[in-house]
């Protein structure tokens, strides 16, 4: 279920704009606005929550199936020679956005 006041999920109703470079039934992936590498993009599920330890069964499952389709999108998308993963979780990690996402780092040798 979406949230009516969530960035992300106004994203994905098309609410507020983004740059897509892959949509399904289950995820979107786009363009994160201030990117910190080459390549930046970020994976949302079509469903609002905000830790992984808050996730349901079904949730988990769309994590999964997410990890499942990042390869290729990240290779897709100026990332063939490699990329990094980052979940923040909760205030220590900086998380700005409360709707889990995965952001896809690379298209460059990342230093860190
Ligand atoms: P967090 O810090 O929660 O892990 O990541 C949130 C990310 O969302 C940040 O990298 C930030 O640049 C990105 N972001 C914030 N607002 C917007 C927006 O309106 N559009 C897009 N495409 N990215 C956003
Ligand atoms: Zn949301």
């Amino acid at each position: 279920m979406l949230s009516d006041d969530c960035l992300f999920c106004k994203i994905i109703e098309g609410k507020i704009p983004s740059t897509k470079v892959y949509e399904d039934d289950k995820m979107l992936v786009f363009k994160d606005i201030e990117p910190k590498a080459k390549v930046h993009l970020l994976a949302v599920a079509k469903d609002h929550f905000k830790l992984l330890a808050d996730m349901n069964d079904e949730q988990a499952e769309l994590v999964k199936y997410m990890l499942t389709k990042i390869p290729a999108i990240a290779a897709a998308n100026g990332c063939e020679k490699g990329f990094r993963l980052v979940i923040n979780q909760g205030e220590d990690a900086g998380q700005s956005v409360f709707h889990l996402h995965i952001h896809i780092l690379g298209g460059e040798t990342l230093g860190w």
